[in-house]
């Protein structure tokens, strides 16, 4: 399907940009969109090489990162460490509730009662929050991560949040992320080293035994893959 955003027709833009590479997207994205994008990282491998990307082109572009309370102390010395690098300032976006309101009016462990819910209060809210008024978000979508990502395009409209999506790595795979990363000599979540392959929050992540799904340490004994951050549904 064809989609339109105003005059742009973001189907034919992806189909040119998509052989162009991440940087080309990020480019054509930041003049297109300019106070109206912004950029989303959750400090995975893909993410990073975004806030690299888009400091080379301009490091005044507005990123930031779900601030859920519960993230691990490695993640949150990586933000320190990669605003340095780079030059960026990542803004935490807050939940209405902190981990403590939510306690007192949820339960201690919503996260294990009900994650479909506790991510929508900690992570799809706020972004939805976040994003209206924006005109377009960045994101570190991959195609081959998961079945529900394949379809990913590097420029597209996002139906449930009502802006465009732009997708610079949908088109690469793991090892050229983790190739950029070497190359650039980036930082990254020492926990990737110690068995995990995706890091969320704090209660949700363990980490994954050798020849298991690299996802398969998120959500631990649940069905759910996804936070909902990427999926079109409501609660
Ligand atoms: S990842 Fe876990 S703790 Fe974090 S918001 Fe989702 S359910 Fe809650």
């Amino acid at each position: 399907m064809n989609h339109t955003n105003s005059t742009i027709n973001l189907t034919a833009v992806a189909r040119e940009l998509e052989a162009q590479g991440p940087t080309a997207v990020l480019r054509w994205a930041i003049e297109t969109y300019g106070d109206g994008l912004a950029v989303a990282t959750g400090f995975g491998p893909e993410g990073i090489v975004n806030l690299r990307l888009v400091s080379q082109i301009d490091a005044a572009v507005h990123v930031f990162f779900i601030e859920t309370g519960l993230l691990f102390p490695e993640t949150y010395a990586l933000r320190r460490q990669l605003q340095a690098r780079l030059g960026l300032t990542i803004t935490a976006v807050y939940p209405e509730l902190d981990p403590a309101q939510q306690a007192a009016q949820y339960g201690p462990d919503l996260w294990r009662d009900n994650p479909d819910l506790c991510c929508f209060l900690r992570k799809v809210a706020p972004l939805r929050r976040h994003l209206a008024g924006k005109k377009a978000w960045v994101t570190g979508i991959r195609r081959d991560q998961t079945p529900a990502r394949a379809g990913a395009q590097v420029v597209a409209w996002d139906e449930v949040n009502g802006l465009v999506k732009i997708n610079p790595l949908a088109n690469w795979t793991s090892a050229q992320v983790w190739e950029h990363i070497r190359q650039h000599d980036l930082p990254v979540n020492p926990l990737h080293r110690q068995g995990y392959p995706s890091i969320g929050c704090r209660p949700c992540t363990r980490a994954v035994r050798p020849g298991e799904d690299p996802r398969a340490g998120r959500w631990a004994g649940f069905v759910k893959t996804e936070c909902g951050l990427h999926l079109n549904y409501e609660l």
